[in-house]
């Protein structure tokens, strides 16, 4: 179809123009204008105008204008909250509690994990989800055993052409009374060594479409001191601050015992609940909290797929809109998912919160797909950039093809999409006006060679960890290999 790889101007100067017409654009714009026959013009990495095609004069013989016909055109999607690196570790944690989920199955991979298997992790998630529609993620990284594993992360979001917020996770924690909360030793790092590392990645990896960040992992495995020290760095740095918050009611239960109120409500008396912070999860809430999380401006990834694998329970997500909290989707890592798939998650995000409120009426596919975009960008704090087809903001936008069994029939396309959701309608993605995916192909990502990769990768991961053992008892199938 339709995609075109921009040209430089006739002049060879100047930045980039090009124009896709006649397909249905919806802009998620702050009227929720939406066009049946629109155009989108980009200029260089930005958008330059949209609208309805009649309203499409004076284009220069310089600007490349193809026909999107049988196309709707979206904003690009935002994944608010995932771990990249934990591409490779699909399918490995089944039924395993989060009891003992660190301790026995994250711990130990992730001292097997360095920065080139982080890479191959990252790569797999990435293909997985590009490919399907997104164009900003967020990804969490442990700093520690293994200095290097955000660099492989971030080397993989590079090669990607994606635009990302990572953040480096940290843990200083010694309390090992609690086996679900415990660090171990070598996981555990001082606030010094913990900002010094955050300020290398950003000074090595920062760009206009890399954001680095610090994140203390949860107020029950870091000490108030750690969680002041990143949320300090991420205003100095002008950075988001990042949070894995109120997650389980484990989490919840110790959180009142320690300190005799919600972790919300710890955080924000340590001073890091802010504009500048983004929540994971953020399950298990009061009606206090949640009014503090909205006055704070701060944002949260409500992430319904990886909470239901865990049996976390549901988070209360009717409540946080009702109070004007920033709230985006997230699909989280395949460690906790497994899929990368964010078209189930919408759907599942609506379908679980019908559920807990027992309101068949809760919601609608618009709302899942605002929260995806515009919802996405407002939680990570990057509205001003992304999350709608405005002139102004970054070009990031998906072509869907229409003509999907699953999308028929066409009366009905937006309920189609989130309700049938079918990832592989996506066809193009661009990314600061860059065609990044074309006809369901990634053009920087090679994806037979990273499937391959993938296979050996975990191999590794699974041998390092004693985890290979786990796997195979898992089954209770009669695997047979070369018996008559
Ligand atoms: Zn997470």
């Amino acid at each position: 179809m339709i995609s075109i790889e921009p040209e430089k101007s006739e002049q060879g100067q100047g930045p980039k123009e090009f124009i896709l017409r006649d397909a249905t654009v919806v802009t998620m714009d702050d009227d929720r204008n939406a066009y049946e026959s629109g155009f989108v013009w980009v200029r260089g990495d930005r958008i330059h105008r949209v609208g309805d095609v009649t309203a499409l004069r004076d284009v220069p013989s310089s600007v490349a204008v193809s026909s999107a016909r049988g196309r709707i055109i979206l904003p690009g999607l935002v994944n608010a909250h995932g771990h990249l690196s934990n591409g490779i570790l699909r399918g490995i944690y089944d039924e395993m509690p989060l009891s003992v989920w660190f301790a026995k199955g994250m711990w130990p991979v992730l001292e097997a994990l360095d920065a080139q298997l982080g890479r191959i992790g990252a790569e797999l998630a990435l293909l997985e989800l590009m490919t399907t529609g997104v164009t900003t993620t967020v990804s969490a990284e442990f700093g520690t055993p293994r200095k290097d594993l955000p660099d492989g992360v971030l080397a993989a979001i590079g090669q990607a052409h994606a635009r990302a917020l990572v953040s480096r996770m940290t843990v200083d924690g010694d309390d090992d009374t609690d086996p679900s909360q415990a660090v171990p030793a070598a996981y555990r790092e001082d606030c010094a060594e913990a900002v010094k590392e955050v300020e290398r990645l950003q000074r090595r990896y920062a760009s206009p479409t890399i954001t680095v960040a610090p994140e203390a992992l949860g107020v029950l495995r870091c000490t108030p001191e750690m969680i002041e020290a990143m949320h300090d760095l991420a205003i100095r740095t002008g950075s988001p601050f990042l949070m894995h918050i109120a997650s389980s009611k484990d989490e919840h239960e110790r959180s009142h015992a320690r300190f005799g109120h919600g972790s919300i409500t710890e955080l924000k008396r340590l001073g890091a609940l802010s504009p500048r912070t983004l929540l994971a999860h953020a399950i298990w809430l009061d009606d206090t909290e949640i009014r503090h999380i909205a006055e704070a401006q701060a944002g949260v990834s409500h992430n319904p797929v990886a909470n239901a694998y865990y049996a976390s329970g549901i988070a209360r997500l009717a409540d946080l809109l009702g109070a004007g909290v920033r709230v985006g989707l997230g699909v989280d890592g395949a460690s906790t998912n497994n899929g990368q798939n964010v078209w189930e998650t919408m759907k599942l995000a609506l379908l679980l919160q019908k559920e807990r409120t027992g309101n068949a009426g809760f919601g609608s596919a618009e709302l899942a797909l605002e929260l995806m975009t515009r919802g996405g960008a407002a939680a990570l704090h990057m509205e001003d950039r992304i999350g709608s087809l405005v002139a102004g903001k970054q070009a990031d936008f998906i072509c869907i093809d229409v003509s999907r069994t699953t999308l028929a029939p066409r009366q009905t396309l937006i309920s189609n999409l989130v309700y049938s959701s079918d990832p592989h309608a996506v066809r193009d993605v661009y990314v600061a006006g860059e065609a990044v995916v074309v006809d369901g192909v990634h053009r920087f990502l090679d994806r037979e060679s990273i499937v391959a990769a993938a296979e050996e990768a975990l191999e590794k991961v699974l041998e390092r960890s004693g985890l290979k053992s786990y796997l195979a008892s898992r089954s209770s199938w009669r695997w047979r290999r070369g018996e008559a």
